[in-house]
């Protein structure tokens, strides 16, 4: 995994300098609260969420009576990590149980990087001593199929695949029953994120699930979502949410951003914590989230 903070640090820097240059001014008057909450809101992190963290802090700063940069700054943290939720859990469930593999599907619109998440997630498996088989579940596009073969390839995990335009769920269901026949750890299975109309996606994705459930439970329902995509991202989100229980976010192209707020806006729209971040093209560009790590590189 990569050094998230140093990455992430990167990418927000133009965020942290800002907000630190206001949170260091000599007076912290109207203005500066009204800069510092367009500042947040900029960063995508949404305009109820910076209200509220720009309320609390004004509220804490009046009754401290704290003017210190350093001071400020700490309770922004603090107000930050309360709306990210610093203690929810956030464990990807990978292992194993009463003797069938953990069933991962990973679901998202088209070029959100749901591929390239479910190549990075099998790295890391197989990097631990886990033996994972992926699921090219989008036969929608054989593109796509053999974009997750060549990940396959490339980490050490099978695939399991059929024809262009075979049914999405069959192959589902054949991963499921390989892994299990083969006592595989964990299965992945991508699926296809055509956002035609939402009755198709539901009709398609939920019978994905259907299918899997009858050989195995479905143990996480990642959804990949670009972070650079801001409000429409969201709006997917929603619609996604809608169509399967989903377990825990994959945002991606974190790296391509300082708009990482979006993690704040979409955990609170939909209540589901994100469990992973993606942070380049490459195998090893994948992080757990540490709300921790994402709020000191946010302002730094
Ligand atoms: P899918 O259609 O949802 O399966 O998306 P893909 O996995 O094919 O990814 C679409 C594009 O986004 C590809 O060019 C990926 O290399 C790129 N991509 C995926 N994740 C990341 C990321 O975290 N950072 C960057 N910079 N690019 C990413």
């Amino acid at each position: 995994m990569v050094r998230l903070r140093a990455r992430l640090a990167r990418s927000q820097s133009s965020l942290g300098q800002g907000l630190l240059s206001l949170l260091s001014s000599d007076t912290l008057d109207e203005d500066t609260w009204e800069e510092i909450e367009d500042t947040l809101i900029t960063a995508d992190i949404g305009v109820t969420s910076a209200t509220q963290i720009v309320e609390n802090l004004r509220t804490r700063v009046k009754v401290l009576g704290t003017r210190g940069t350093d001071e400020v700054r700490g309770l922004l943290r603090e107000e930050l990590l309360a709306q990210i939720g610093g203690d929810t859990d956030r464990t990807v469930r990978t292992e194993p149980h009463n003797g069938r593999p953990a069933v991962i599907m990973v679901v998202g619109v088209n070029g959100t990087g749901k591929t390239t998440t479910t190549g990075k997630l099998a790295r890391v498996l197989v990097g631990d001593g886990r033996s994972v088989v992926l699921g090219a579940a989008d036969t929608f596009r054989a593109a796509a199929t053999e974009q997750l073969q060549t990940w396959g390839g490339r980490v050490g995990a099978p695939v399991v695949s059929k024809e262009e335009g075979a049914d999405p769920a069959s192959v589902a269901f054949d991963t499921v029953a390989r892994g299990t026949e083969e006592g595989v750890d964990t299965v992945i299975i991508d699926t296809a994120g055509r956002l035609h109309t939402k009755t198709g996606l539901m009709d398609e994705l939920g019978k994905v699930k259907r299918v899997v459930e009858k050989k195995s439970q479905v143990d996480e329902v990642l959804l990949v979502l670009d972070a650079t995509t801001g409000q429409n991202g969201l709006r997917q989100a929603r619609v996604f949410a809608e169509v399967v229980n989903i377990t825990g976010i994959a945002l991606t192209k974190l790296d391509g951003t300082a708009k990482g707020g979006i993690i704040v806006q979409v955990q609170r729209e939909l209540g589901v914590p994100v469990k992973l971040v993606g942070l380049g093209e490459g195998p090893d560009d994948l992080a757990p989230f540490d709300p921790e790590v994402f709020v000191d590189a946010l302002l730094e």
